[in-house]
């Protein structure tokens, strides 16, 4: 949505996946569109529906049921922010009316509160509109789900690209005039804004289950166990309405991500038809797409490792993609972590030019993680190369030496090139 927005997908059309013709025609599901499920009924294992165009009601019974409702953006409970001009971004709905907006009142200012994976898309997408652009952000840092290293790098891209960060600022209230948005209150003072997009994370919409009945858990998620299952019987749930749990930790989470979202619906529908798969649970891997960088993390980041007991060391590489003599290399910035008494790798964080291709080596990292790797074990990982890929090490190879030797005790000293 923020690609449409800015122009670079041009039809909104092309974000559907697929047509309820399709669903009909492909797999004979029926899709019913406009209908909101009111409530549910557990022990009848029935769902009442409403016709949101007729009003009409009706009832509907189920031998299983998938729950997949989704989350909503939060809109923080401060005046103003019903003027026009003011937008949450979740559904394509939002992404149609902000486009409207930005051609018929050509807004000058843009502000975004909140500098999450969505803030940091939209700032790109406002910059390449020609607006300029605020990003105000409570957390004393931009990008609060990578660490404050990382976060700097981030800060100093956005920067770079024109963007103005007010951090450890609050939105207290948008201020309006004759209904339209004039600009945000901060703990600072008052910043004008023609547009202002609110983006501070979104609540799971778990109310249909929760007033059946069904048990809530982390974050008010419907709760789920490792095959969807949620509390009551042949009733599953799936998506951003769903728990799941974290690999590392083995604890309960909410992690509303599409990627997530997509292996849950397939796995409980197997389940639902008597498959014995179970979903392992997440580690939060996420990538960001910042102006002409990639960002990115998976695993534990320092903090969290702490939180679960585990006592991290961190190495961070700063390197080149590829060899000095083949073009179109880019920096990145790798950091790992592990855990410091078994070499477990915990986690990682990049952010790097697009050109490093920075999300190769997070997705390296993530299956490491996933695998229960040690530094050790990862050093030898037999990854490919070639000089137009890589350099001979590979940055996380590089980055799984260093913390080996760190973990040793011993020096390691590498270069761009490689290991040295
Ligand atoms: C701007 C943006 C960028 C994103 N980028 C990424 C990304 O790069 N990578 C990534 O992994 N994730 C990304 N996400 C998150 C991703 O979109 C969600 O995790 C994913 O859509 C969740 O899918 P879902 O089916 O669980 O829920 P949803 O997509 O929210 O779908 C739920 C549906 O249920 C409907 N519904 C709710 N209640 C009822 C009811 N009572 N009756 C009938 N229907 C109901 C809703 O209207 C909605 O259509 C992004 C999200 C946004 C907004």
């Amino acid at each position: 949505m923020p690609y449409y927005i800015s122009g670079v997908t041009a039809d909104h059309n092309d974000l559907v996946a697929r047509q309820p013709k399709e669903f009909k025609e492909q797999n004979g599901i029926d899709v019913k569109r406009r209908h909101r499920a009111l409530s549910l009924d557990t022990a009848d294992h029935e769902v009442v529906i409403a016709d949101l165009e007729s009003g009409r009601e009706s009832v509907v019974g189920y031998s299983k049921l998938l729950l997949t409702t989704g989350a909503s953006a939060f809109m923080p409970p401060v005046e103003g922010t019903e003027a026009e001009g003011v937008y949450t971004l979740r559904r394509l709905s939002d992404s149609i009316r902000i486009k409207r907006f930005l051609s018929s009142a050509t807004p000058r200012r843009a502000v975004i509160v909140g500098s999450g994976p969505i803030g940091i898309e939209m700032c790109e997408s406002f910059r390449r509109l020609g607006l300029e652009v605020s990003m105000v952000e409570l957390a004393g840092q931009v990008l609060p789900i990578v660490d404050e290293d990382v976060a700097g790098r981030v800060q100093g891209v956005l920067e770079s690209e024109g963007v103005k960060c007010l951090l450890g600022q609050q939105m207290l209230g948008i201020r309006e005039d004759g209904g339209l948005v004039r600009g945000v209150e901060l703990d600072s003072g008052v910043i004008p804004a023609d547009i202002v997009l609110v983006a501070v994370g979104v609540r799971p919409l778990s109310s249909l289950a929760a007033d059946a009945g069904v048990e809530l858990g982390e974050r008010g998620a419907i709760k789920v166990d490792s095959q969807m299952r949620t509390s009551a019987p042949d009733v599953y749930a799936a998506g951003d309405c769903a728990t799941t749990s974290d690999i590392l930790t083995g604890e309960q989470v909410w992690m509303p991500l599409g990627s997530t979202a997509r292996k849950q619906g397939r796995l409980a529908a197997e389940a639902m038809f008597g498959g014995e798969s179970t979903f392992p649970g997440v580690q939060g891997t996420a990538v960001v797409k910042c102006f002409d960088h990639t960002v990115g993390r998976t695993g534990l980041d320092e903090a969290q490792a702490k939180k679960a007991g585990f006592d991290p060391v961190a190495v961070q590489v700063e390197a080149e993609s590829l060899h000095s003599y083949y073009p179109g290399r880019g920096t990145m910035y790798l950091k790992m972590t592990s855990d410091r008494e078994t070499g477990r790798l915990l986690g990682a964080q990049v952010v790097g030019e697009l050109r490093s291709m920075a999300e190769k080596r997070l997705d390296i990292m993530a299956v490491a993680v996933s695998c229960g790797m040690s530094a050790d074990e990862m050093q030898y990982v037999d990854l490919a190369y070639a000089p137009p890929y890589s350099t001979a090490v590979d940055v996380p190879a590089i980055a799984a030496s260093l913390m080996h030797s760190r973990l040793q005790g011993t020096v390691c000293r590498c270069d761009t090139s490689g290991l040295d």
